[in-house]
This record gives structure tokens, sequence and C-alpha cells, in this order.
């Protein structure tokens, strides 16, 4: 038997090589070896990790120590780990291991080079991907002897308390993990950022690249805004830019760790990068689409005019992700918490508390991030997170809607998660019951059974239910578009576009003092196109700007947003827009680009109307700013008790649909603030005011041929849906994870009316 190698550089490597190698390593390997200019590195593989093993006789004493560990005795497990831990780290590593390490680190480069040294963990039977974030990196490593020592802790990384729990918890025997070590030339970027090869919904071949100054940290974790350009790969050109203000970045310090610094002012509105740089960037993205033959998602960093692919992976689709989801399982842990299931699923991992912005650069993939509420800084973080806790919020709020749209299992509304939990506990939550609980849930759900939980409406969709009651979907985020279309709805009943205006960053009123209106319409017309793309020929009732004051406070311009009492009650919805017809007049150019460009599936709803004068004044400014009116849908949302009161006068005026939106007509019949978990228990979807007034209005519309929808939360729910089809409701528009089981609701009551329509005949 030849023997196996103690290095591997990364040209050597393949995607094959993973006993050899670890995941990381494999993929890196695979990278360079089609030409993309990843940084220089090489491999200490497993195989030396197993000499090293052997020939200091740890072997035994090591793998002694770690069976029969109790895992959920945490003292018992931080003692072990403890105890094996310096048992790696204080053994000797064999001379020719040693020195071939040093040997391979003297010709990455001249003077020492400043290295990364990373853990690439592998196990015999499986790649790592089970591993990955479990064990150490080390930054800014320089020097032989730094190298060498940096190596054998991410050895003994392997044994920190949370790798053997995962292990445990997995059914991995310690024996069989092996670890690898890349060590690879650290690239102190002065710019760098994020790409995906191909749009990421729509599939085109457009190379989307965004970037900010300093280290890539910032972009991906959501600490700046970054510039964005969008470089078509078919006309070979720039097809699109937009400059953010970008205010912080992140540098190393000295040769540990890293810092946020404030960016100086004359550099914070610089484009970050020339033509000649998206372009060189789009073809290192084409590359790599090519050779793994599907769309990816990259990783990239400039120094001075080098560019560098750290990272290369397929584009997760949302909702397809490796998250730990699944929908039926039980945790055996305790209950820590109780709350509301905003977000289906069941997610394992690490607390990470977010007090605020600061922290957000610490959430890891696969973490559980816990906050108060979330906001749209945090979005970025949300994507990356197995589950998501809050203290505050009910079904409706920020955190239940996005985390829905992602298909991240939330619980909202626990009151105390924030001090309840700590960084670093191992947590199970279960988003449709609303329950936390302590360790890590022993499911782990079927590759098949997640893909399902992942994209409600897949199985459904293989297997068509036909439903006179048309089912619509609701959607937010533009990235969920292809997961809400996945579910073969009928069209989009709800396009909440405020969570793509709050993503900006900055508020309406700040665009407009700073002349900078067409960067907004830019941003919002191509968030609404790509959910357009996405139900080509379905209807798209997209909702005019829906958010209350205190929701814009810390935007950019949100220091001149008005303090109010109680801001639901207050300057929202289409009475703010009519009062500020310039922030009114911005969102109606948008829709008139997208009507002109022939997406006629456009529809606009008006929030929180309530009286037919408001709907006449709105559609009167949008005539006036060249919108043919007749022409195209618009409709109102039901929200207000006088709305739904006066229906028949808003059928008169010539509205051409209707949408219940129960969230809000809830808590304005019956006076319950639908955010404050106090009174929670009094919010009835099913009071008997709230379904005589649905009950009303949907006669009213259908009496004037009015389409009557339902978009709030209470659509989601089959036992109202079931009522509201018994009643003439024509659409129901529910959330992405309800679509099937409400498709489903509707066939059956629809069945079922038509069964005792003829048994009532016949008898
Ligand atoms: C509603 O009020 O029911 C609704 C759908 O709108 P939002 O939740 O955005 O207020
Ligand atoms: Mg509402």
């Amino acid at each position: 038997m030849t023997e196996m190698p103690n290095i591997l550089w990364l040209e050597a490597i393949s995607k094959d090589d993973i006993p050899l190698v670890g995941g990381k390593g494999a993929s890196l390997g695979e990278m360079a070896s089609v030409g993309l200019p990843v940084p220089k590195a090489f491999v200490v593989t497993a195989q030396a990790f197993r000499k090293f093993l052997v020939q200091t006789g740890l072997e035994d004493s090591l793998f002694d120590l770690l069976t029969d560990v109790d895992v959920e005795n945490s003292e018992e497990l931080e003692d072990v780990s403890r105890n094996v831990k310096n048992l790696v780290l204080d053994a000797k590593m064999p001379d020719d291991i040693k020195e071939e390490i040093i040997q391979a680190y003297g010709t990455m480069g001249p003077d020492n080079m400043v290295v990364a040294v990373r853990s690439s963990a592998t196990a015999e039977d499986l790649p790592d991907a089970s591993f990955a974030g479990q064990q150490e990196t080390y930054l800014n490593i320089r020097g032989d002897a730094a190298v060498v020592e940096a190596v054998q802790m991410c050895w003994a990384s392997l044994y920190g308390a949370r790798a053997i729990y995962y292990r445990a918890k997995q059914g991995f025997d310690d024996r069989t993990v092996n670890i690898a070590v890349v060590v690879q030339q650290l690239i102190r970027s002065e710019k760098s950022g994020v790409m995906f090869s191909s749009h990421p919904v729509t599939g085109e071949p457009l190379t989307i690249i965004e970037g900010s100054w300093g280290l890539g940290e910032a972009v991906v974790s959501g600490s700046v805004s970054p510039d964005k350009y969008v470089y078509d790969r078919r006309l070979k050109k720039v097809f699109d830019r937009m400059i953010s203000k970008k205010e912080y970045m992140i540098v190393p310090i000295g040769d540990h760790g890293t810092e946020l610094v404030e960016i100086p002012n004359d550099r914070q509105e610089e484009p970050i990068l020339s033509d000649a740089e998206v372009e060189a960037l789009a073809a290192f993205a084409e590359i790599s689409e090519e050779h793994y033959n599907v769309p990816q998602d990259i990783e990239w960093a400039i120094v001075g005019s080098t560019i560098y692919i750290l990272q290369s992976r397929p584009i997760t689709t949302i909702g397809m992700s490796t998250k730990a989801k699944g929908t039926g399982g039980q945790s055996t842990g305790a209950v820590l918490l109780e709350g509301n299931g905003a977000s289906p699923g069941v997610a394992s991992g690490p607390v990470i508390i977010v007090h605020d912005i600061k922290d957000l650069g610490k959430v890891k993939e696969g973490d559980i991030l816990v906050t108060k509420m979330t906001n749209p800084d945090m979005v970025p973080a949300m994507r990356k997170v197995a589950g998501i806790v809050t203290d505050e919020g009910g079904m409706t709020c920020h955190a239940a809607i996005v985390s829905r749209e992602l298909g991240t299992p939330a619980v909202v509304g626990t009151k105390k998660a924030t001090k309840t939990l700590k960084d670093g506990d191992i947590i199970t939550l279960d988003g449709e019951k609303g329950i936390v609980y302590e360790g890590a849930a022993s499911v782990a759900a079927a590759p098949a059974a997640v893909m399902a939980a992942a994209v409600p409406g897949a199985a459904i969709a293989a297997a068509p239910i036909i439903t006179a009651t048309s089912i619509k979907v609701n959607v937010s985020l533009a990235e969920a578009a292809a997961r809400a279309a996945a579910t073969g709805a009928d069209g989009v009943g709800l396009l909440r576009i405020e969570h793509m205006i709050l993503g900006m960053n900055k508020t309406p009123g700040w665009y407009i003092s700073q002349n900078k209106e067409e960067e907004f319409i830019t941003e919002l017309y191509n968030g609404i196109k790509v959910v357009l793309d996405a139900f080509p020929g379905k209807p798209v009732w997209v909702r005019t700007l829906d958010a209350p004051t205190d929701e814009f406070r810390n935007m950019l311009g949100g220091e001149s947003e008005p303090i109010e009492h109680n801001p639901m009650l207050g300057w929202r919805g289409i009475r703010r827009d009519l009062q500020s017809p310039d922030q009114f007049r911005m969102q109606i150019e948008v829709f008139k680009r997208l009507w002109d460009r022939g997406y006629d599936n456009l529809g606009l709803m008006f929030p929180l109307v309530g009286h037919p004068e408001e709907f006449l004044k709105a559609k009167a400014l949008i005539a006036g700013w060249g919108v043919d009116v007749d022409a195209v849908e618009l409709g109102i949302m039901v929200e207000i008790p006088s709305s739904a009161i006066l229906i028949e006068d808003f059928c008169k005026a010539g509205i051409s649909f209707a949408s219940f939106g129960t969230n809000d007509l809830i808590q304005y019949t019956l006076a319950i603030d639908r955010n404050n978990e106090l009174v929670s228990s009094m919010y009835r979807p099913k009071h008997p005011a709230v379904l005589k007034l649905i009950r009303d209005a949907i006669a009213v519309c259908r009496q004037y041929g009015v389409e009557c929808s339902i978009c709030g939360q209470a659509g989601s729910d089959p036992k109202m849906v079931e009522w509201l089809i018994e009643n003439g409701i024509t659409s129901v528009s529910a959330n992405i994870d309800a679509i099937p089981k409400i498709r489903e609701t509707a066939a059956r009551t629809e069945k079922r009316m038509i069964l005792d329509a003829v048994r009532l005949k016949n008898a």
C-alpha cells in the first residue's frame, strides 16, 4: 500500500479527496484546478493527524476518555473535552510531519506570509458537511512555530465540547472522525463581497455582485449595505449598478482578530468596483458555474489589482437549505420557553443572542438567533441561522413574516428568551407548537422530509388539486418568490413592499431629501420585478407602502419621522401616501414602469383605506401621474371596520377587488394591539363581530361582482378558510408554508358544499 502524504497542495486535490483533506480542502482544491484564483494553500491531511495519534501513542488513551461520556452532563462534557484537548496539545508532533509543514509554509511565499489555519473535518464514511463550523479557524498566523502550533490547535479543536456533543447526538463514533487542516494565504482584502453567477430566482445569466470596502464579513454579516452591480453575461456589459453609502468596514487588527471601523466620508459613496473589475469577477463566476454545472454563490476579494475567489458553492434556493429542519420532531429536553409557533419546522443549534447590529457579525450558519424583536438590519443574519426565537411579537410581527418566507423555524413572543438563554446554549425549537426545549432534538429529518418541509406544496404541485376558490400566496421578500411560486399558487394575493423598502435602510423621505429618488425607484422596481417574473400570467397584487413610523425610526432619515403615541393607529397606509404625494409618486413611478414593460398581471392594493374618498383620491393622483387607471386593477385592503361597513360605497366607487386584512381588522374591531403578547389571548379572529363584518362585506362584493379575498394571517388557518368559503369568498391568500393545507381545505369544503346541495335537492 502506498503511504498517504502528510501534505497536499491545492493544485493536487480534487473533489474526490474528501477522506484525505476534508470538505473544505476538497472544495478549494477543485476550485484551484479549474483555474479560479484561489489564495495559495496546502492541506495537512487527515492521515497526518492519524499518524500523529498513532505515533504519539495517544490513540487508545484519548478514545478511552471519550467512551461513555455523558454529553448531557455539561460539567462532565467540559472536563473530558479539556482533558482530551490537553492530551493533543501537549503531545509532541512527529518530526517528519512538523518538518513537512514548515517546509510547505516556507515555499508559500517570502517573508513569513500571514496565513489562516482552518480545520477541515471529515468522517471515514461521510463528507464533512455535518461538522462545518464546529472546529476552529485561526486567522493572522505568521511564522513556522505559530503555524505548527495552529495546526495542532485545529487538531485539538476536534475534541471541543460542542463538537463532541454534536457527534454523539448524530451517532458518529469519535474513532471514525478525522481532521485535515488547510493552511492558506490570508487575504487582507481592500474590497470584497459575494456574487451570484446567475440570477438567484429567475436563473437568467445575470451575474449579481455585491461588495464593500474591507474584509468580506461586512457584506456576509449584513453590517453594511453593499454596492450592487448586475452584469449581463449575454450582452457582456454592466447592466445596472447601485452605489450604497458604506459607513463601516471590517479590518484586521494587527495580527489578531478584526474590528469594525468607520469608513472615511469621502469613500462612503465611492463605487468600489470599476466596470473592468465587474467584468473580470463575472468571468470567474461563469467559469465556476460552467465547471459545477449549476449557478454558484461565490465569495471574492480584491487586493490591489489582484482578484481572489475565496469560496464557491451552489446557490441554495431559499427553502432548500440544509438547515436542520423537520416537521414533527420531538426533543427530549426540558421545556425552556413557550411562545407563538410563527414558522413551522424543528431546528436545533447553539444560541446566539443579538442585541443590536454590532452583534450580527457573530452569527454563524446553523446558530439559533435569539433577540428581542428582529428588524430589517437582521434579515441577512436571519437567512443564515437554523432557527429564530424572539421575546416579543405575535404571528404577524416582522420576525414571523420574514422567517415564514425564509422557511426558517421560529418561535416569537416568548417574553424572556434573551434573558433565559445564553450564548452557546444548545436548544431545540418547535416552530409549529411554539416551544423551545433544552438540548438538541433527537430527530434528524430524512432528506426527502426536509425537502417537503422546506418547499411546501412541492408534493402537491406534482398532483395538483384544482379548486374553484383561487389559492394565492403572500410574499414580502423578493428572495421568497421562487419558493412561493413552487407552491403552484394561483397568484400573489399580497406583496408587502415595505419589507423591500425597510431593507434599503433609508426612509423614502431620505431619498427625496437627497435627490436620490431614482435609486429608490430602481431598487423597488428590481424587487417587485423578481416576484412578477416568478408568477407569469398570474395576478400579483402589490400593496402600496404600509409601514408604521416606528419601523422607520432606525433607518437613515428616520430622525425626521414623527413620534406617535400609537403608530398602529397613526400615520401609515394610504393616509400617509395621500398626505405625502412625493412619496406616493415615487412608488407609482415604479408600478408605471412595470406596467409599461408589459407586466399587466400587476394589480395595486391600497392599505388602511377607511373611506371611499381615499380610494378615489388615490386613483385621481395616479391618473394625474400618467397611468391609464381604467386599464389596471386597483383594489383595497378591508382592514378598518369602516371599510367593511362602507363596502357597498367602495364597490360603487369602482374598486376592482377587496382583500380582508384580518391582522388589522381584528385589532381595530376588538381594540387589541396585535403585537402585544399581554392581550394576545383576547385576539380572536373568529370573534362574532369580526365574522359579521367579513360575512356582510363578502355578500356585497358578490352582489357587485367584485373579487373578494383575504390576505391576513387568518387566511392561513384551515378552519377559518372553510368558514370563508362557505360564506362566499372568491380567493384566499395564505403564507407559503400553509398553501398545501389551505388548498386541500378549499377542495374539501367545495366538494362538501356541492354534495350537501345535491343531497338537499334530492331529499
Ligand atoms: C393585515 O392587516 O391583515 C395585513 C395583511 O396587513 P399587515 O399584516 O401587513 O398589516
Ligand atoms: Mg394590515
